[in-house]
């Protein structure tokens, strides 16, 4: 069962996904590292893809589209977790599209329903070791570090990952919920939804995945 993975900012898909890729053997597809490996390939494409990312500008559907469609079509029978796409309502019906086209049926939406307040500690208390690259929590006791800003491991300096605020957290949260709401609709129509609580450890969101790729069947 291919997997895609819908899921807010701090929700912990990376987590996920790399637990699939390791247990399940998924091919991990993110929009992002297509564009990134384009660009590195020197290709006509990747030329083009540089100069408009370098002029700040946003690449077009278009050519993620065509990114997209090439790594699918070259997948030889692996499973695939798609990661960041499609992030709108015009994207998913390009999505599907391309799914016709190439005969991929046999998939699950899967969102990872996230309260924002959670989201918001995870994000911005997020401290990392500068050194040694230990990850803690400032908000959580489980996840703090013993010394305030010191590394329980080597001791070298812990500092804070996010750039965004409270307030500018909330804001991008927002956001992503309201763009997305409708692609979660376009999915259930399809049953294709499975919205998964991820308000608890990522050992048992994982559980959760599991059991529905087992189960395989959709719609729920
Ligand atoms: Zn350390």
């Amino acid at each position: 069962m291919n997997i895609i993975f819908i899921a807010p900012p701090a929700a912990g898909k990376g987590t996920l996904s790399d637990k699939l890729v390791t247990k399940y053997d998924y091919k991990h597809i993110s929009t992002g590292d297509l564009l990134r490996e384009e660009i590195k390939k020197q290709s006509a494409l990747g030329k083009r893809i540089d100069k408009i990312i370098s002029k700040g500008e946003l690449v077009s559907d278009e050519i993620i589209t065509e990114l997209l469609k090439n790594e699918l079509q070259n997948l030889k029978g692996e499973k695939f977790i798609l990661d960041g796409y499609p992030r709108n309502i015009a994207q998913a019906e390009i999505l599907k599209s391309i799914f016709d086209e190439l005969n991929i049926d046999n998939y699950v939406t899967i969102y990872l329903d996230l309260e924002e307040e959670l989201a918001m500690k995870r994000a911005l208390g997020r401290v990392i070791c500068s050194k040694c690259g230990a990850s803690y929590n400032t908000y959580f006791e489980n996840f703090m570090p013993k010394k305030t800003g010191i590394c329980d491991k080597c001791g070298s300096e812990l500092k804070h990952r996010a750039d965004d605020t409270e307030e500018t957290f909330k804001k991008r949260f927002q956001t992503y919920i309201d763009v997305t709401s409708p692609v979660l609709d376009y999915y259930k129509k399809l049953e294709k939804l499975y919205v998964i609580d991820a308000n608890v450890e990522s050992d048992e969101v994982f559980k959760v995945v599991e059991q529905i790729l087992q189960s395989g069947n959709v719609g729920n």
